[in-house]
């Protein structure tokens, strides 16, 4: 295989997820490189192989038996950023980062260059790649406010794409379809105060500390935020904040109604799934509107 060297089998997934569900995955490999992921893919359709990309693992509930199959990690391997000036206008710079890079040190290094826009960046726990896939955002600001150039693999070929706000939907984008994968992002920054951006920061910060279980293992927000409701509140509603089915670990978050989490990381990916699908239901039943998983899943039926 392809980065023999590197590869791993039987790691458990719970390991590498925010969530800490999941068995082992028959193998994984951490590329360093566009052309090794290439050749990965290669070798994994030779041999009839399933794929999986994963980022930070920050919004993946792995399945407790595991996945058979290839799982392509890009993760500090494929981690570089570079600060460049817009030679086209001196009022801005461009950040192009590669997909395994934390979407914090993004943030943080925008910030600390005195670049502003990135700021809701710093205290998302995901990749680049896994954010351009899903194209994370907060605090009213999201990765399409802010990308201009995207490089990903599809069909076996390297590809770069300059983007646009249709490349992007809600917690969605162009790359999250056709097995494309994310390898760098560039975006464009205005050169601002940086005390002023650095305050933002912190203030940002401090509103996620407040109101957000970050001790706890999750995927962060379970849900996509209907239309015209916020998926928090609509729980909430139904009684179901700080709600378990059972002594499992799995809970809805006492903190944040939309969070579920993994108490002391004890529960399988079963527990938390069959919560998931309690919260569903008596959302459902109580409000009419049926909540759609943000989280994705990797291994085991597709059936969320
Ligand atoms: C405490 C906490 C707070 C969070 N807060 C926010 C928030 O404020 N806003 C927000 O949007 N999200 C938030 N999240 C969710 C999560 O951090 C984001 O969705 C993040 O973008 C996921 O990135 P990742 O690298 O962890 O992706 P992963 O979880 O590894 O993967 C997520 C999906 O992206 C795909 N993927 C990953 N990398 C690539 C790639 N290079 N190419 C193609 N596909 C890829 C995977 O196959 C998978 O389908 C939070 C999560 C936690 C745990």
């Amino acid at each position: 295989m392809p980065g023999e060297n590197i590869i791993r089998k039987g790691v458990e997934l719970k390991a590498l997820t925010t969530m800490k569900t999941g068995g082992p995955a028959a193998y994984l490999v951490e590329p360093s490189n566009e052309d090794e992921i290439i050749k990965l893919l290669r070798y994994a359709q030779a041999k009839s192989l399933e794929v999986f990309i994963l980022g930070n693992g920050s919004n993946v509930i792995a399945d407790d038996e595991g996945f058979d199959g290839l799982i392509i990690k890009l993760g500090n391997n494929m981690s570089e950023l570079i600060v460049d000036d817009d030679p086209e206008d001196p009022d801005y710079s461009f950040i192009t980062a590669k997909a395994g890079c934390l979407l914090s040190k993004l943030g943080n290094t925008a910030a600390s260059e005195g670049l502003e826009g990135a700021e809701f960046a710093c205290g998302i726990p995901g990749s680049v790649g896994g954010a351009v896939f899903m194209n994370a955002g907060a605090y009213g600001a999201d990765i399409s406010d802010i990308a201009v150039e995207v490089s990903y693999i599809e069909d076996f070929k390297l590809q770069t794409r300059v983007v646009s706000k249709e490349d992007f939907g809600y917690r969605t984008s162009f790359f999250a379809h056709n097995g494309r994968i994310v390898t760098s992002l560039k975006i464009r920054l205005k050169k601002g105060d940086k005390e002023r951006i650095n305050e933002y920061v912190r203030e940002l910060r401090d509103k996620r500390t407040t109101s957000q279980p970050l001790t706890v293992p999750s995927c962060g927000s379970t849900f996509k935020r209907p239309e015209g409701y916020f998926a928090g509140k609509l729980i909430q509603d139904s009684g179901l904040k700080g709600f378990s089915l059972d002594d499992s670990g799995a809970q809805v978050s006492s903190k944040h109604a939309g969070f579920v989490v993994n108490n002391e990381g004890k529960a399988g990916s079963e527990d938390i799934k069959r919560l998931i699908r309690y919260i569903q239901d008596k959302v459902y039943e109580d409000s009419g509107v049926r909540l759609e998983c943000e989280v994705r899943f990797l291994g085991g039926k597709k059936e969320q």
